[in-house]
């Protein structure tokens, strides 16, 4: 329907993106079904008049113009007459619109995005791209590697044409990742962390040259200004946030964070952060967390990791001095638990691990820790020397799931009218269970004995 609608106005329209690659990659016997269709109109260079249908060159002549949306939100309209229940969304600055389909809880939801052909210039470095229409080759270049600098005409003349302007075929058969000039990650640092991602998951190598460029890049010292410092680039951060999401996410994040690490990419997030050998132990001991609170039972009462990305974003932001944390929590966008939580580590951190070698019963234990927080356990325990990690997790998986044998409603059972005092008497209850002084459900007798 796209297509046909582009065909009719005398505009191509493309598949681009991470869809063409993963076609390309994709087994050619199996049907590979996209979530994300990126398309491209480009009305630069219309098809010539006489090869449209005379019909068409009517609804041509007639079709309003959106100059100040472009041609993708105008198909994007046309395709939403087709399809009510789809969703749209417009972004006018960037002549862009999102079409979102969902289909059926099992099939999922399809996004489709419709962008104007269009090249950018930066006003300055790292900055929001600046936007003018133009042609497909131009939009093609603007891109941040060869292999997903690919697009096939969905129009006609030649409909179903790989367009290949900048060797991105050759480079998926090299299984390459390589950028398409020397300033890409001037430009945009959130293509290194996009470098990385596509490497690992694809299992493919980062080409010399271009990570020659990503180290120039780093060590031109050109991000320390634009994302730790106080320069305003806020859509800079919230890419950089996703990336970052993206990547911590995924089954692939190990290695992923690795080489993040080698290229010493880390200095993105703040020019002190560095993947040293503590980071990595530490990330390894989350790792393992992670595998035991996964996947979440529904019906179990025991505490669980929902976003584990956030969690490691965490790990590695502790690594800051505490003076820093803030802001870069702040520049990613965090969300203020998270904030607060690392502000108050290191105080905490001193409290737990001093106190807890302290304890003498289960029961101190769970006064202590009662009331932190499981990431905040977490985050304390890799940080802290064997035995007292030991003791945290102890905590966490065991001590914290054991509850008082009696509830307040036994109490009342029991003929004892509800006062202040069934606080202290539940939680005595709790500790003497905590501590082995009762193993079975007592009676009324036994208790008021
Ligand atoms: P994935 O399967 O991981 O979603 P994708 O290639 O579709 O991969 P998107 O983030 O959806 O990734 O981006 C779509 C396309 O937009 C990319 O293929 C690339 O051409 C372009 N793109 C995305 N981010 C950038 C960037 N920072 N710089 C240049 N081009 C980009």
């Amino acid at each position: 329907t796209a297509s046909q609608a582009a065909q009719k106005r005398g505009w191509h329209l493309y598949l681009v993106g991470g869809g063409v690659r993963d076609l390309l990659l994709a087994d050619p016997t199996k049907i590979i079904e996209l979530q994300d269709i990126d398309l491209v109109v480009d009305k630069a260079y219309p098809i010539p008049l006489k090869s449209l249908q005379a019909d068409s060159i009517e609804s041509l002549e007639t079709s309003p113009q959106v100059p100040e949306t472009g041609a993708g939100v105008e198909l994007a309209r046309e395709l939403q007459q087709y399809y009510p229940n789809v969703r749209l969304q417009v972004h006018g600055r960037f002549q862009t619109a999102a079409l979102l389909w969902h289909k059926d809880p099992e099939l999922g939801s399809l996004w489709i995005d419709i962008a104007t052909a269009r090249t950018e210039f930066y006003p300055y470095p790292a900055a929001n791209p600046e936007v003018e229409a133009s042609s497909i080759r131009q939009d093609l270049y603007r891109r941040d590697f060869t292999i997903n600098a690919l697009a096939i005409r969905l129009t006609d003349p030649r409909s179903g044409t790989l367009l290949d302007f900048f060797g991105g075929w050759r480079d998926l058969e090299a299984k390459v990742i390589r950028v398409l000039h020397a300033n890409s990650f001037i430009e945009d640092p959130t293509r290194i962390y996009r470098a990385v991602r596509f490497a690992v998951r694809l299992g493919f190598q980062i080409e010399s040259q271009t990570e020659s460029y990503i180290r120039y890049a780093l060590e031109s010292g050109i991000y320390t200004r634009s994302i730790s410092g106080n320069h305003k680039t806020p859509a800079l951060q919230t890419r950089l946030k996703s990336e970052l999401k993206y990547i911590l996410q995924e089954n692939y994040w190990k290695p992923a964070l690795q080489l993040l690490g080698d290229l010493g990419a880390l200095r993105c997030i703040h020019p002190t952060l560095e993947f040293t050998e503590e980071l990595w132990k530490q990330m390894r001991l989350v790792d393992r967390c992670l595998k035991r609170f996964q996947p979440p039972e529904e019906s179990s009462e025991q505490a669980v990791i929902r976003e584990p990305w956030q969690l490691l974003l965490e790990v590695l932001l502790a690594q800051l001095a505490p003076e820093h944390r803030a802001k870069v929590a702040e520049n990613l966008q965090l969300p203020d638990e998270s904030m607060t939580r690392l502000q108050r580590l290191d105080t905490r951190n001193q409290v737990i691990q001093s106190r807890l070698s302290q304890c003498k019963s289960p029961s101190q234990i769970v006064q202590l820790l009662q009331n932190e927080d499981l990431y905040t356990l977490i985050l304390i325990a890799v940080q802290s020397p064997r035995v007292i990690r030991k003791l945290i997790w102890n905590y966490i998986t065991k001590l914290s799931q054991i509850q008082s044998p009696l509830n307040g409603n036994d109490l009342k059972k029991m003929g004892y009218k509800p006062s202040p005092k069934f606080k202290q008497i539940l939680d005595r209850l709790l500790a003497a269970t905590l501590d082995g002084e009762i193993t079975t459900r007592p009676t009324a007798e036994a208790f008021l004995a």
